[in-house]
C-alpha cells in the first residue's frame, strides 16, 4: 500500500498554495487512517479465514509512506496456482467491464517505461524485471513466488498506453 498525495483527504486539508509534501504531518495522519481501515478490511472482509498479520511501514525522508503487509490464512489445502487468480491479478482490468479500475490501474500500477533515465535501470537492464514475460495461466515459480497470469492481447489479455515522463 502506497501513500497518494492526490487523497482528498490530504488535498482538502492543504491551505492555499501548499502541496502535500508541504504537510508532513497531514500525510502522515491520513496515511495511518486508510492503514487502519484497509487491515479492518482484510480482518472482517476479505481474510475471513485470516490466522495471523504483519505489517511494517517504511518512509524515506523525501519519499511518500508506503506499507508492506504480510497476511497468513487458514486454509483447507494448499493454494494451487489457479486459485491465486481468484485473489490476484497481474493483468490490466478492462477498459469496457471495468473502467474506473482500468483507469486506476493504468494511472497507479504499471511500472515503466523502463530505460534511462529511469531508477530502475541497472547495466541497462530493468532491475525490478519488466517487462514481464506473457503466461497463459498462473504457475508456481522456482523460488517461492508465483508468476502470475498476463494474457496476450490475443487470448482475452488487456493492453494500454502509458505516457514517457516528461522532465
Ligand atoms: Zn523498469
Amino acid at each position: 500500500m502506497t501513500c497518494n498525495p492526490h487523497w482528498l483527504e490530504i488535498v482538502e486539508n492543504l491551505a492555499a498554495g501548499q502541496e502535500s509534501h508541504d504537510r508532513p504531518d497531514i500525510v502522515a495522519r491520513v496515511f495511518r487512517l486508510k492503514g487502519k481501515k484497509f487491515m479492518e478490511i482484510m480482518k472482517k472482509g476479505i481474510f475471513a479465514n485470516l490466522q495471523a498479520w504483519l505489517y511494517t511501514i517504511e518512509y524515506q525522508k523525501r519519499g511518500l509512506h508506503h506499507g508492506h503487509f504480510l497476511f497468513w490464512i487458514v486454509l483447507e489445502h494448499k493454494l494451487r496456482p489457479e486459485e491465486y487468480d481468484l485473489a490476484i491479478s497481474a493483468e490490466i482490468p478492462s477498459r469496457e467491464e471495468e473502467k474506473k479500475l482500468h483507469n486506476l490501474v493504468m494511472k497507479h500500477m504499471i511500472h515503466g517505461p523502463c530505460g534511462p533515465p529511469s531508477p530502475c535501470m541497472i547495466d541497462k537492464k530493468c532491475s525490478k524485471e519488466f517487462p514481464k514475460s506473457f503466461l497463459q495461466s498462473t504457475e508456481q515459480g522456482n523460488d517461492s513466488y508465483p508468476k502470475y497470469r498476463r494474457r496476450k492481447p490475443e487470448d482475452e489479455g488487456q493492453i494500454g498506453m502509458i505516457r514517457m515522463r516528461q522532465n
